[in-house]
């Protein structure tokens, strides 16, 4: 049975649910679910407040995503061949342009020169 989560509404956390048909005689009706952390019961699916994927308790905001990618300083990654206008990337590898040698976007290079529009995630600006 695939373990799933929800917004539990009576105990207000987020909890794993159980099921557990429920018969009618001997013909299975439907299933129940129910709070692993405080027993309630929600009589049908449609009535479970499931977690979604998307819908994940607030353990990360939107200001910790941008952090977490930010391995190197804004500095030190702009001289990464990820950043230079010679890095060239084709499906078999990726390497360099202008020393035509394989290499990494997270390689420093002495060749370095910084991509003409270098882009930003979050900008859609049009400065020119
Ligand atoms: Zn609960």
């Amino acid at each position: 049975m695939k373990a799933s989560e929800i917004n539990c509404t009576a105990c207000g956390r987020t909890a794993l649910v159980r099921t557990e048909p429920v018969y009618e005689g001997f013909k299975k009706t439907g299933e129940v679910f129910i709070c692993t952390l405080c027993g309630a019961r929600y009589a049908s699916a449609a009535e479970t407040p499931f977690a979604r994927a998307d819908a994940r308790p607030k353990v990360f905001n939107d200001d910790d995503k941008p952090a977490a990618l930010s391995v190197f300083s804004d500095d030190e990654r702009q001289r990464c061949c990820g950043w230079c206008r010679h890095f060239v990337v084709n499906p078999f590898n990726q390497r360099c342009g202008l020393l035509n040698r394989e290499t990494q976007a997270t390689d420093l290079c002495a060749r370095f020169e910084k991509k003409p529009e270098p882009r930003h995630e979050n900008t859609k600006d049009t400065k020119r």
